[in-house]
């Protein structure tokens, strides 16, 4: 997500149930096929998962997590702070995303830490290598809120609309993400989608998918989408759309706006990314690319293939969080992350991506070297303030989101994190800093990264150095 720099004030329907087991050799992708439809502020799905057990051991449930739920009326984790409310822009209104059923298995409850996790029992045990398939029908209330997922002023966006399975890690079991105002409470593994939207026909929509049909007929219309090997998939719906299409890099690039004087420019900046990015790090990961113009409180969003920019920004905000989401398409979307323990690593690498952007692509007025320098200044501001008050700083990187203060957490995952990248590079040339970063999306992409992950494609001592002296607190920065 994008959301404060110093720099830039950044300041349905059901449908039958059924499970089978079965048995591969090799590992396959889990699969969503959601159905869903869409009305005012409702989205009522049915959707068949089927998950493909490539763990060591034996399963006998699934976890999933209820991102819709944090919106809703008594939650204990909610999306924003009581002093971030003017994003509900018609006063309090709630939402939440209600179970109907899910089937077949043993049992189904809502559960976790603030009602957060939906956990299904499978009727039998399932041992490495087999899959099963099971039937989750929901409800989606959206708030009225210019947030992830809500009503917005002048669309409706639709991130985390399905209960998103729990990443698991072996040993430890689902992971269950706890929503938080602060970061993207997110933490999702790869899986293939296919996804039927129905809504009125007065709407267009922008997906994370690649549209595989798109009628309209009866006030209503009907898309079909397909995406694979995705972390998430995100929709926008919108009445007031107009479409703006290229292409870079073989990927086709779409920009959805309804208030923008120089779309053709903000396009051509997309490309820029697209292609520059692809140079750098390596392949973008998708056939298609959303960019969608929307109401969001925060800078942006980034979701597989879609990012949401917010309606509400200056023109110099506008670029730049144009270019630091499309950065996560490498720094998130196709090398994951747990972004409830380790934001810095994507959020960090897309704004040291969006220096080096800005660094080659001076025409878009954006100066990269002053952002990097307000980096610097917004870190020994957190430290100077923080000896002050509590008589030592601590800019340990590797903290739960909960664990950090609002302001903090956006100079420690943003700003700490850019100048951990920089440090890299001065520590190693630049040759192996650009060298290492292709090894680090090569080796990672379509997987989890862990700060591990990092250390392992620099190979060399003295970034590992670095590393763990930004992640541990005791680098001067
Ligand atoms: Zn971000």
């Amino acid at each position: 997500m994008k959301r404060l720099s110093l720099c830039f004030v950044l300041l349905f329907l059901v449908a039958p149930l059924s499970l089978f087991a079965g048995c591969s050799s090799q590992k396959e992708n889990n699969v969503y096929r959601i159905s869903a439809q869409f009305s005012e502020n409702t989205l009522s799905a049915s959707m068949q998962f089927t998950f493909y057990n490539d763990e060591e051991t034996s399963l006998s449930f699934l976890c999933f997590n209820l991102y819709g739920n944090a919106y809703r009326e008594g939650a204990q984790n909610t999306p924003l702070t009581a002093s971030q409310a003017s994003a509900y822009y018609s006063g309090k209104s709630y939402g939440d995303m209600e179970i109907v059923s899910v089937s077949p298995c043993k049992d189904w409850e809502v559960c976790g830490e603030d009602e957060n996790i939906l956990r299904v029992d499978l009727e039998k045990e399932l041992f490495p290598a087999e899959s099963v398939t099971v039937n989750i029908e929901y409800v989606l209330t959206l708030a009225q809120v210019e947030h992830r997922t809500g009503v917005a002023k002048r669309s409706v966006n639709l991130g985390n609309f399905y209960p998103v399975l729990c990443a698991y890690e072996e040993g430890k079991g689902f992971y269950e993400c706890v929503y938080s105002s602060n970061g993207d409470p997110f933490y999702s593994e790869t899986a293939d989608y296919e996804v039927t939207l129905t809504a009125d026909e007065k709407y267009v929509a922008a997906s994370s998918g690649q549209t595989v049909s798109a009628t309209r007929k009866g006030g209503k219309m009907v898309c079909e989408y397909a995406l694979e090997n995705a972390r998430d998939f995100a929709l926008v719906l919108g009445e007031e759309y107009e479409v703006f299409q290229t292409q870079a890099a073989g990927v086709h690039i779409l920009y959805y706006a309804y208030d923008d004087d120089n779309a053709e420019q903000t396009l051509e900046l997309l490309s820029d990314c697209i292609s520059y990015f692809s140079d750098t790090f390596g392949d973008f990961p998708y056939k298609t690319y959303a960019a969608v113009q929307t109401g969001f409180c925060f800078g942006g969003m980034e979701y597989p293939a879609l990012v949401y920019l917010s309606d509400s920004l200056s023109r110099e905000e506008y670029l730049y969080t144009a270019v630091h989401e499309t950065a996560h398409q490498w720094w998130y979307a196709a090398v994951g992350n747990n972004e409830c323990e380790y934001a810095f690593l994507d959020e960090g690498l897309a704004e040291y991506s969006s220096y080096l952007f800005f660094s080659e692509y001076e025409e878009y007025g954006i100066d990269a070297a002053a952002r990097l320098k307000t980096a610097h200044s917004a870190c020994n501001a957190l430290v100077s303030v923080q000896e002050q008050v509590f008589g030592e700083a601590d800019t340990t990187m590797d903290r739960p989101l909960s664990e950090y203060g609002a302001y903090e957490y956006v100079v420690i995952a943003y700003d700490k994190g850019m100048l951990l990248f920089d440090a890299l590079r001065d520590a190693v040339g630049d040759r192996a800093f650009f060298a290492s970063l292709k090894r680090y999306y090569a080796q990672n992409s379509g997987k989890i990264a862990t700060p591990a992950s990092l250390s392992a494609a620099f190979k060399n001592a003295g970034a590992s150095g670095v590393i763990a002296s930004f992640m541990d607190g005791t680098a001067i920065v």
